[in-house]
């Protein structure tokens, strides 16, 4: 049958109450105008691709031996990216994604006796990490303009986590309030999820020197175009990546693979293509913040690659199904507070042309 089961005895308790978490939709129909996932519209760096091209060669001779188990050159690559700050190797940890790093996050340095602290409008896989591992959680609401007030997480000591920019709002909270809140709480572990901090914030790596209680999350998915490579790191004190070690080499002790590896390291060596191609994602979300006010839309301020919007007059899951008929995907979620919002990827100028076009049809 196509019904799945809910729960069944020969499933652990713990998977009997998990609710797992609903990845965004990969569909399969060709020629669909994707802006549902947050993906990049232009192609990884062909450096990028040249470097894992050669990883794999003529015959594929290297793929028969494991990778590097701590995936050194690539640690040294985000250092050196972030050779400013004065970041070293061993306060870098990666992982298959950051979806990865984030699970041994949890399980590794957010399992207190007092709750973890996180926002009530947020990345939905932290209630499915704190419910994978026990590990009891508050939400904390955002404030009437759909912001992250770090004041109220002062109080926290089993640990912080929260998106800058926030997923899936796109707002951002300056770097300053996040030091405010490291100043005033060093009890708590303080987990930074930057996944979309490439289009338009400041990284609170350029903190990690001075806060021995931050970690910041990083991914490879949104600004350098390698969301099916699944690369992800996190940068901290190197107290704090031990222990990311230590469950990472009990979990899978080759997250990585040679061809990420690889493309990873070029990538990230490769600034020009990044500049060029987030600084064309951010022209591309100026435009369609102002044709979306144009037709009427309020859009919450985004300093991500999507904008969070919605219609004073037309219900969100209609505008995204009335979309859906026209083949242009975007994301709704039925949730308290954000069920008349459509969160929106920045595509390529056309991709956004098509979207703009079909809901100017749309509103008539
Ligand atoms: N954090 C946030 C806030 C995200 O939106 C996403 C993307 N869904 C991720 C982390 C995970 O990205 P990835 O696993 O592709 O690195």
């Amino acid at each position: 049958s196509l019904i799945r089961p809910a729960m069944s005895k020969f499933w652990s308790p713990l998977v009997n109450r998990l609710t797992p978490y609903v990845p965004g939709e990969q569909p399969k129909l060709p020629n669909l105008v994707k802006l549902n996932t947050n993906e990049n519209p232009y192609p990884p760096s062909p450096k990028a691709v040249a470097a894992m091209q050669a990883e794999i060669g003529h015959d594929g001779a290297s793929l028969r031996l494991y990778p590097d188990p701590s995936a050194d050159r690539l640690k040294e690559a985000v250092a050196a990216f972030y050779g400013e700050f004065g970041i070293g190797a061993r306060q870098v940890f990666v992982g298959n994604g950051s979806d990865e790093v984030l699970a041994h996050v949890f399980m590794a340095l957010l399992q207190h006796d007092a709750p973890l602290l996180y926002p009530d409008i947020s990345y939905s896989f932290y209630p499915v990490y704190a419910g994978l591992y026990g590990i009891s959680a508050e939400t904390v609401a955002l404030d009437g303009d759909y912001g992250i007030d770090l004041s109220a997480y002062r109080r926290a000591n089993g640990g912080i986590i929260f998106p800058n920019p926030n997923a899936p709002t796109g707002r951002l909270l300056p770097l300053g309030e996040i030091e405010a809140l490291l100043t005033a709480n060093t009890e708590s572990v303080v987990v930074v999820d930057e996944a979309y901090v490439d289009f338009g914030g400041d990284t609170a790596i350029a903190l990690v020197n001075r806060f021995p209680n931050l970690l910041v999350v990083h991914t490879l998915s949104k600004s350098r175009s390698l969301a099916g490579l699944r690369v992800g790191y996190a940068v901290g004190h190197p107290d704090l990546i031990e222990a990311l070690e230590r469950v990472k080499n009990s979990f899978n002790s080759y997250p990585l693979d040679r061809i990420a590896i690889a493309g990873a390291v070029a990538a990230l060596e490769d600034r020009a293509w990044f500049d060029r191609t987030r600084n064309a994602v951010i022209a591309s979300r100026e435009q369609l913040v102002s044709d979306l006010t144009l037709l009427g839309f309020q859009v919450l301020p985004s300093a991500a690659n999507f904008v969070f919007a919605r219609h004073p007059g037309r219900d969100g899951a209609e505008l995204a199904q009335a979309l859906r008929q026209r083949s242009i995907i975007v994301r709704h979620f039925k949730a308290p507070r954000i069920d008349q919002f459509l969160r929106i990827t920045i595509g390529t100028d056309e991709q956004c042309g098509a979207l703009v076009a079909a809901l100017k049809e749309i509103l008539g």
